[in-house]
């Protein structure tokens, strides 16, 4: 990490592969969601200005991922929140592990994942609002279709990673109905959690 960090930058900072553009939610800062699993690991950063580093990889910085939210902006975040947060060893991290904005610089293939990878890493889901087996539904978890929708949303710059082969084959079992209802349930959750584009609000992002 400290060797991409000085032979990169200043220009990784301003890595954006996907093109991701849209603002990180509220509740980053103050917790308030029904996701247990992103309450939990806000709630304990605030206390503690620490969090383990699956909670970092695998709940916010996979969730900002899958929303589309600018780099800049959860690069921000982390930097502000975690108390071992040095700039060198957080930015390849962040643009590298957890958003995959610098191309696979870092990591050989994006680490997005659905609800089933943190029910399987953590006891969070027992205890949601949400459902962490289905994929779409009011009470589905957003994890799910966020995953899918992402995973459609940029075949053209993954899915020909061999590691990536085992997600877009299961992508390909979808049809084209339930495909649209994925990116109309993703969308809809943007919306509502306020991963909107920056652009709307006259920001910009790297
Ligand atoms: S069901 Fe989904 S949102 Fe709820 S804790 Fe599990 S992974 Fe998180």
């Amino acid at each position: 990490m400290r060797g991409i960090y000085w032979l990169k930058m200043p220009a990784y900072l301003d890595t954006n592969a996907l093109g991701a553009a849209n603002r990180l939610p509220d509740f980053y800062w103050s917790g308030e969601t029904d996701m247990a699993c992103v309450a939990a690991v806000v709630a304990e950063t605030r206390a503690h200005a620490y969090a383990h580093h699956i909670q970092r990889l695998m709940v916010t910085g996979n969730l900002a991922m899958l929303l589309g939210v600018a780099p800049a902006e959860i690069n921000a975040w982390y930097l502000g929140v975690y108390a071992d947060a040095y700039e060198w060893v957080e930015a390849p991290n962040t643009h590298g592990m957890a958003t995959y904005a610098d191309g696979g610089l870092v990591g050989s293939k994006s680490y997005a994942a659905s609800g089933a990878y943190i029910n399987r890493m953590s006891d969070y889901c027992g205890a949601c609002a949400y459902e962490v087996k289905d994929r779409l539904g009011e009470r589905a978890c957003p994890f799910n279709s966020l995953y899918w929708d992402f995973l459609d949303r940029n075949a053209a710059r993954l899915d020909a990673n061999p590691r990536m082969a085992l997600p877009y084959k299961n992508l390909a079992r979808l049809d084209a109905a339930e495909k649209q209802a994925i990116a109309e349930r993703a969308e809809a959750l943007r919306q509502s959690f306020g991963a909107t584009p920056l652009q709307a609000e006259g920001r910009v992002s790297t």
